[in-house]
Order: structure tokens, then C-alpha cells, then sequence
């Protein structure tokens, strides 16, 4: 008799100690695994990086299989900003406003050549890169980008989201980065 195969499959438990009828771990690494596993993306799509996307949201690739299905096109329910496609300076501050708006802890993807560092349009009017504005987590390379390259870019930051430590937002360190994008006012 054929056996089916489960349509799902189980994450990784973090590390910890178990024993029979107990698993013991830290606080910060249960949070990690949740965080990381129900990441709600924010898609800032301009141009042709984001038709991949579409692609990366469809059954074949389905980024629904990390958790991440719910897209929030609201930045206050929102964890990921993905940014895919060319900006244009006068656009700069707009991508800005999005990510202030977002609520800590926020992490950006820089989702192909043109959000990575301007692409082939290296002129007047185009952003050199969104890390021009605002601090970037992933870039994920290509002209475009293939979903599997989104994909990973995805898991990346999934990574990431599980092993930061609790405190990380409330560091001088990060406040530091902050200033320096003028998202934060220096006291
Ligand atoms: S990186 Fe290439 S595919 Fe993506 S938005 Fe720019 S020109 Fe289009």
C-alpha cells in the first residue's frame, strides 16, 4: 500500500535540554523560533523584481511554507520590508516614512540589483541603493532576482530573525545606526 507523505513539515525545535516529558530552552530563543517562522512581509514592488515576487508568492514556490503568506500592506503590521525594484530619489523618503512606520523589530531585504545599489540605471534621478536610507538586513543579487534567490534571500532572514538576541533593538549599537540614517534624533 502506497504511504502518503505528510503535507507539512515540523520546524526544528531550538537548542536546548530535553529528557523525557521535558525540553528546557532560553526565553529569547522561543521567540526566535516564532518570530521566524510567521515573518509578515511588506512587498515595496516598483518594477520588474517584483513580478518575481509574484512568482515567489504563487503555489510553485509558495513563500507560504515559511510562515510568511500573510503580506501586510500596512507598515504598522508589518516585520519585513522587501524592497524590489528601481527607486528613484524622489521616492527615497517615501521607502523611509515606511520603514519609521514600522513597529521594532524590522528587518529589510534589498530584493535585486536596482534596491541593492541602483542596477544598470546608474543616473541622476535613481537611488544608488536603498541602503542610502535605511539599514539593510539581506541583498539578494540578480536582474532580476529568480524566487529561488528570493527565496534564500527569504530564509536568510529568517536566520537572522531567530538568533537575535532580545536586547539587540535596545543596544547604543543599533540606536547608533539608527542616527546615523537620521531615523533617530540624537540626544
Ligand atoms: S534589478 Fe533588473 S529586474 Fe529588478 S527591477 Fe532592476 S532592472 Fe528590473
Amino acid at each position: 500500500m502506497e504511504t502518503s507523505k505528510p503535507i507539512y513539515s515540523k520546524v526544528d525545535p531550538p537548542e536546548g535540554y530535553s529528557s523525557p516529558g521535558l525540553f528546557a530552552t532560553s526565553f529569547d530563543k522561543v521567540i526566535g523560533l516564532a518570530r521566524s517562522n510567521s515573518i509578515w512581509p511588506l512587498p515595496f514592488a516598483t518594477s520588474c523584481c517584483g513580478i518575481e515576487f509574484m512568482a515567489t508568492m504563487g503555489a510553485h514556490y509558495d513563500l507560504g511554507r515559511f510562515g510568511a503568506e500573510r503580506l501586510s500592506f500596512s507598515p504598522r503590521q508589518a516585520d519585513l520590508l522587501m524592497v524590489m525594484g528601481t527607486i528613484a530619489k524622489k521616492m527615497g523618503p517615501v521607502v523611509q516614512q515606511v520603514y519609521e512606520q514600522m513597529a521594532e523589530p524590522r528587518w529589510v531585504i534589498a530584493v535585486g540589483a536596482c534596491a541593492s545599489s541602483g542596477g544598470i540605471f546608474d543616473t541622476y534621478s535613481v537611488l544608488q541603493g536603498i541602503d542610502r536610507i535605511v539599514p539593510v538586513d539581506v541583498y539578494v543579487p540578480g536582474c532580476p532576482p529568480r524566487p529561488e534567490q528570493i527565496i534564500d534571500g527569504f530564509m536568510r532572514i529568517q536566520d537572522l530573525v531567530a538568533h537575535e538576541p532580545l536586547r539587540r533593538r535596545y543596544s547604543d549599537e543599533y540606536r547608533e545606526v539608527l542616527i546615523k540614517y537620521g531615523i533617530l534624533k540624537k540626544q
